[in-house]
């Protein structure tokens, strides 16, 4: 295949004028990524000769500059981020050290003088990583792979003889910690925790993670064994705070890319509004698959192979058979080059579907994310994107399929009709310039803390010395525990009172709550659970369920029972359940003045109730009708962060009463929208009010808050960052081309009022005010 250029590639598919016209405006951006050359470096001494020859021996015939950086903090014992891109080669700037170590043990008399725990938090990446250490064959280093399917003799081969154990944090969780004293030979020698995919700990299950490390960390140095952590994440802000909040040490971070890369054209493509009406008659996009259809299409007639990642299995069902029938239409014989790849598949199916990409004899897939991790392929031509996937991290490491090495490669993001995805259309620095998204954990709520307080108590006595390392709240979280007779305390310290296991309190992955089981109603079989939490929105009578890519209905949800009862159906439309709440303040914790403006964070408890469902059809997002629910309130104690402005500044900047609650309304839509920016979370992450006359602040009011109980850092987030994020809020809005708000700008998918009132244009005099009354102070320290 020849050597293709993105230049020419973009430019042929902008040629093409299609149903809904010229294509040029729909490109807001191209940013061009200059091709790099590599900085090669030599191989540290210390990495004995045998191990540098297997690794020469399958071409890696040098380091890059940024892998050795890491690898030298890890050996002199600290601990070490690094945050570079995709195909950046992180793993071997953890192997590195990591096996160097467990290649000089290997003398040692019992074949193992040092040894290494390898943490990521899928079994599917450590089932990657184990296969390829394998093929690597470092000499002498025995490896163990000690996962929910490792039998028990295996499981006590890994423990008496392995040197390198690959898990993840669950089994950390609830095998290795809880039984550490069988453990003994393996942690006395740990040197290294390796922590790979380190972006992927965020929000209730990173905080979580974080309290199963401090743990292990704790039990070490009961062994003598003081090991430094490695660990491996995308580019993100802060990394070197991030990890320090994960791991609870000190992380120094590397990260200067020394990699090489082809020349790449980045894309960004809003689709145009079609003649369909939204809710209130708002105007509404092309759907990104739709538009994302056309150009996989266009490319595979180019001769582009291509990947186009969607959001849903159901999604990459529906491109590829769009695609298929826009080929059966042009060049028939291209149509069954074209492919679905919805995860979930077999380690054969995954190496069949590689093969067939590598052969060529697929040129076209549409994927979900599971593409993410868990299948090798190389120098795509192209990568298309409907719409941004939430993170920084999951961007980077989608179009980072395209054009490996040094060849060159297309990316497309096809925008969808949402103020997040309209914002990065307009503003490319958000992706291509510094990373503002941070990976937002918070490990001292003390709903996530008192489970491994708890744990940590079983598995050796609880010194009051050591909870400081368990953070602030421990001692007060302790004495709660006390109270409820769980633990007791005796002269060595805190002991577990119970026969239950601790570390069964805390479920690493879960949000608290028996979970509501889904059963098919003709069959009674069970297809799937929900989080308590969720059910009520993503259950609810009416609401279309999909599993594994079939579209249920929701036939009936009974909470007192935990259940939903569901049917396969094929509904043209999807659901999104709305949402009403009401907030109360609980303690300010931290308040900064903006000349009369005030931003706030603090404790508050919200009341929640999933009040009705609207439908949208599929494909368009036409507007179809919203059907009320009755389902009870729901009340949660968490985290947020709010602004207070007083009714005469409103009203000087031309903002009267009558006018209030609808400006305030849509700035709230808009924050709430726009939060994954600079914290991983998702809209769903976190909720939001707006009154304008809220009976605890006596101020008109906008509050962004978590929506997990004790929260996980996402209000925290939105208050350090406060003046970038109303920045962005201002600019999305003000930037919006409809008149009186549409789903791109002020209008949300959840909202309980029925997206009424609504006030767009007010509501940007409303940012106005909040940034001048900020400018007068400047940035606002921490
Ligand atoms: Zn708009
Ligand atoms: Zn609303």
């Amino acid at each position: 295949m020849a050597e293709r250029d993105p230049a020419g590639m973009l430019e042929r598919l902008l040629a093409i004028r299609d149903v809904a016209g010229d294509r040029r405006d729909r490109v807001t951006h191209v940013e061009w990524l200059p091709a790099r050359a590599a900085t090669p470096v030599d191989w540290p001494g210390w990495a004995p000769s045998s191990l540098v020859a297997r690794w020469q021996e399958r071409g890696i015939v040098t380091p890059w500059a940024h892998q050795r950086a890491a690898a030298e903090i890890a050996h002199a014992g600290r601990s070490v981020v690094i945050a570079t891109g995709t195909a950046s080669g992180k793993s071997l700037a953890f192997q590195l050290p990591a096996l160097s170590a467990a290649v000089a043990g290997t003398a040692a008399p019992d074949g193992r003088g040092a040894t290494v725990l390898y943490l990521s938090p899928t079994k599917a990446l450590a089932g990657d990583q184990a296969r390829a250490l394998g093929e690597l064959d470092p000499p002498g280093v025995r490896i163990a792979a000690y996962d929910g399917d490792t039998s028990r003799e295996e499981r006590d081969w890994a423990r008496r003889h392995a040197a390198y154990v690959l898990t993840n944090p669950d089994m950390l969780h609830h095998g290795i910690l809880p039984g550490h004293a069988r453990w003994a030979g393996f942690l006395r020698s740990l040197r290294y925790v390796v922590v790979d995919e380190a972006h992927a700990y965020r929000g209730v299950f990173g905080s979580h993670v974080a309290q199963v490390l401090r743990r292990l960390r704790r039990i070490c140095r009961s062994y003598d064994a003081d090991p430094a952590f490695v660990l491996a994440s995308a580019t993100v802000a802060e990394p070197a705070a991030s990890a320090r909040r994960l791991v609870g040490g000190p992380v120094e971070a590397v990260t200067t890319d020394c990699s090489p890369r082809g020349a790449t054209a980045f894309a960004l493509w809003e689709p145009p509004f079609t003649t369909v009406r939204g809710e209130h008659g708002a105007p509404v996009r092309r759907a990104a698959t739709a538009e994302v259809a056309d150009l996989l299409t266009d490319l595979v007639i180019d001769g582009a192979q291509t990947v186009a990642f969607v959001r849903s299995r159901r999604a990459a069902e529906s491109v590829a058979a769009a695609t298929r029938e826009h080929l059966d239409e042009v060049e028939p014989w291209l149509s069954g080059r074209v492919a679905a790849y919805r995860g979930g598949y077999l380690a054969e199916e995954r190496r069949d579907l590689e093969a067939a990409l590598q052969s060529r004899r697929l040129l076209a897939v549409a994927a979900t994310n599971a593409l993410e991790l868990g299948i090798d392929i190389a120098g795509l031509d192209a990568v298309l994107l409907a719409g941004y996937p939430g993170t920084r991290a999951s961007f980077w490491q989608q179009v980072g399929r395209a054009g490996r090495g040094a060849q060159g490669a297309l990316a497309i993001l096809v925008t969808r009709d949402d103020p997040l995805d309209g914002y990065l259309a307009h503003h490319p620095e958000a992706l291509f310039g510094r990373p503002v998204e941070a990976t937002v954990l918070d490990p001292d709520n003390p709903y996530v803390l008192a489970p491994h307080l708890a744990a940590a108590a079983a598995e050796l006595p609880l010194r009051p010395e050591e909870l400081d390392d368990f953070g602030p709240a421990s001692a007060r979280v302790v004495e709660t525990l006390v109270e409820r007779g769980l633990l007791r305390r005796r002269p060595a310290g805190w002991y577990w009172t119970r026969r239950e296991r601790a570390a069964d309190l805390a479920d690493l992955r879960g949000s608290g709550g028996a979970p509501v089981r889904v059963v098919e109603a003709r069959t009674g079989r069970l297809l799937g659970t929900v989080d308590a939490a969720a059910a009520p929105r993503t259950v609810h009578e009416g609401a279309v369920y999909v599993h594994q890519g079939v579209a249920h209905l929701v036939r009936s949800l009974d909470l007192d029972d935990s259940a939903a009862v569901v049917e396969v159906a094929m509904p043209d439309y999807t659901t999104t359940a709305r949402e009403l709440s009401d907030l109360r303040v609980l303690r300010t914790t931290q308040t900064v003045p903006w000349g009369e403006v005030g931003v706030h964070v603090g404790d508050v408890e919200v009341t929640g109730q999933v009040v009705s469902y609207v439908r949208r059809r599929l494909g368009t997002g036409e507007f179809l009708g919203e059907t009320p629910l009755d389902l009870p309130p729901r009340t949660l104690r968490t985290r947020a962060v709010w602004w207070t402005v007083p009714a005469a500044v409103l009203s000087s900047a031309g903002i009267g009463a009558a006018a209030t609650g609808g400006a305030l309304h849509a700035a709230e839509h808009a924050a709430i929208a726009l939060m994954p920016l600079f914290a991983t979370c998702d809209r769903w992450d976190v909720g939001g009010l707006s009154h304008p006359l809220h009976p605890d602040t006596g101020q008109p009011t906008i509050f962004v808050h978590d929506a997990h109980p004790g929260g996980v850092g996402f209000a925290e987030r939105g208050f350090l960052a406060a003046r970038e994020w109303l920045t962005a809020i201002r600019d999305a809005i003000a930037a919006c081309p409809c008149d009186e708000g549409c789903p791109g700008c002020v209008q949300s998918p959840k909202c309980g009022n029925g997206n009424a009132p609504l006030d767009k244009a007010r509501s940007v005099r409303l940012l106005r005010v909040l940034l001048a009354d900020g400018a007068d102070r400047g940035r606002h320290g921490r």
